[in-house]
């Protein structure tokens, strides 16, 4: 069994790398159980050290990362290098908060002294996915590993050199042997890992499938688990919004990182007169874009991460044509080579077709046009999903009044829904469970211990 790292621009296959067998799982497992005791040991100022040197690594190596993502799953190097910095600073960010997230927290009782302690679980299991390979990564591990958990990947089988990167940039911050590892193994070989008696919990960032299959075998051998999975974020458009401003926005939401985004805006829900307006503004924008090299500075259209996902979407998009969605725009392959798919606008887009009912996870936005701001709401919540959502408004009351009946983990008010360190991030319904981010995501992988004392 090999694992291919294939150039998505150009399809060529630029490193093939041995699966690891699944005998020599439990040894490596058994050497991360030992490291994590004495990491743990460490308090939070010593392990701080270690993500501040990995911050400064990820600095120095930017280039160098950036480059290998772009190579492995296909954005823009532009993007890329954001990536890049953004793990930087969610490692600044445990390395200074962990420790204040973590105190011990006093609670009177009818002890002489009771609190609360944060105690680190053991070793956390990392599925990821190949969408942000650094970033979501970093986001899991950089609180995990502050509470002073050690941390076993397995990253998406196409981004091998990802993987294997980031176990590199690890060993360049220093951190103790085996506090960190990236296994290459398969999706049947993770189930093995779950069940291990060494791996106290795992946390997925993936698709909806794979975390009800995560979910499953971390339920049958009673581990905690994180999902973090797909989305289909409404963007809520009002009648009275900044129709330009709105659209520009709207563009970034959904073709930032070739639509391959759980929180990309996904359906565009648009009240009222404004529609014909909004569509035609976004689609000339959208003829602005155009494609080739992703390492050009002046490329806008990257090819997306694998053939077989652009085949998937096409499908998604021509269902939802035969279904009576209308094709304004792209809605085909583009270039000689590679994974490219054309900016795809669908108009008249209704609950039942995929391109409403299905998460789109590529550059398709889909338009759906409504009434009132009533209609807005109840096709905004009638999805399965429920991870992000942003409103668009010239009166910022009126969208916080309209964000507080979205069912979703976040709302946004005029700006892009987008992580950030200081705030939870996660979702409800099948967009999963539990939270990455802020103190809320720190506390998913310790033992909220009560000490009692007479
Ligand atoms: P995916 O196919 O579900 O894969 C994600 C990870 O899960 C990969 O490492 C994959 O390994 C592994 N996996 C798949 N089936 C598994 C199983 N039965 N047991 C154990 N591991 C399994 O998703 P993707 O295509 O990489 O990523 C796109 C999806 O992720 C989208 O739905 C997106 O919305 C979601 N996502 C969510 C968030 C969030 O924060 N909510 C963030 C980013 C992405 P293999 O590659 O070896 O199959």
């Amino acid at each position: 069994m090999s694992m291919q790292s294939i150039n998505p621009a150009t399809g060529l296959t630029k490193q093939t790398f041995p699966v690891l067998q699944t005998v020599d799982i439990p040894p490596i497992l058994e050497s991360i159980v030992s490291a994590q005791t004495q990491w743990s040991a460490l308090d939070f100022n010593q392990r701080a050290v270690f993500f501040q040197n990995l911050a400064q690594v990820f600095r120095q190596s930017r280039e160098k990362y950036a480059n290998v993502i772009t190579e492995e799953m296909g954005k823009l190097l532009k993007e890329a290098r954001v990536e890049i910095e953004k793990c930087a600073l969610g490692c600044e960010y445990y390395a200074k908060h962990a420790g204040t997230f973590l105190v011990d927290e006093q609670i009177a009782s009818d002890a002489s002294s009771s609190y609360v302690a944060y105690q680190p679980l053991g070793v956390i299991f990392c599925i990821m996915p190949w969408n942000f390979p650094f970033w979501q990564l970093i986001r899991a591990a950089a609180p995990a590993m502050m509470a002073g958990n050690a941390i076993v990947l397995k990253h998406a089988s196409n981004v091998p050199r990802c993987a294997l990167a980031l176990e590199e940039a690890f060993c360049d911050a220093g951190f103790p042997a085996n506090t960190f590892r990236s296994l290459l193994v398969t999706a049947a070989q993770a189930e093995t890992i779950i069940a291990n008696e060494h791996v106290a919990a795992v946390t997925l960032t993936g698709s909806t499938s794979a975390g009800r299959k995560v979910a499953t075998v971390a339920g049958q051998h009673l581990k905690k688990c994180v999902l973090e999975l797909g989305g289909s974020d409404p963007f809520i458009v009002l009648d009275d919004a900044d129709i330009t401003f709105a659209t520009e926005q709207a563009i970034t939401a959904r073709f930032q990182n070739m639509g391959q985004s759980c929180i990309a805006a996904k359906r565009f829900i648009i009240v009222g007169a404004i529609a014909d307006q909004f569509v035609a503004q976004f689609k000339s924008l959208v003829n602005q874009l155009r494609f080739g090299n992703p390492k050009d500075e002046t490329t806008g259209i990257a090819p997306m991460a694998r053939v077989d996902l652009r085949d998937d979407l096409h499908a998604q998009v021509e269902q939802s044509i035969s279904m009576g969605a209308t094709l304004i725009e792209g809605g085909s392959f583009i270039g000689k080579q590679g994974a490219y798919y054309a900016p795809t606008i669908l108009d008249h887009v209704k609950p039942g077709m995929p391109a409403f009912d299905e998460e789109l996870f590529g550059p398709v936005a889909a338009m759906v046009r409504v009434e009132n701001v009533d209609e807005a709401i109840a096709l905004a919540n009638r999805t399965q999903f429920g991870l992000g959502a942003s409103i668009w408004t010239g009166n910022a009351n009126r969208g916080e009044a309209v964000a507080r009946k979205i069912h979703a983990g976040s709302t946004f008010v005029n700006g892009i829904v987008k992580s950030d360190p200081r705030l939870p991030f996660g979702g409800i319904k099948h967009s999963g469970f539990g939270r990455e981010l802020s103190y809320h995501g720190i506390r998913e992988f310790v033992n909220v211990k009560s000490v009692w004392i007479k």
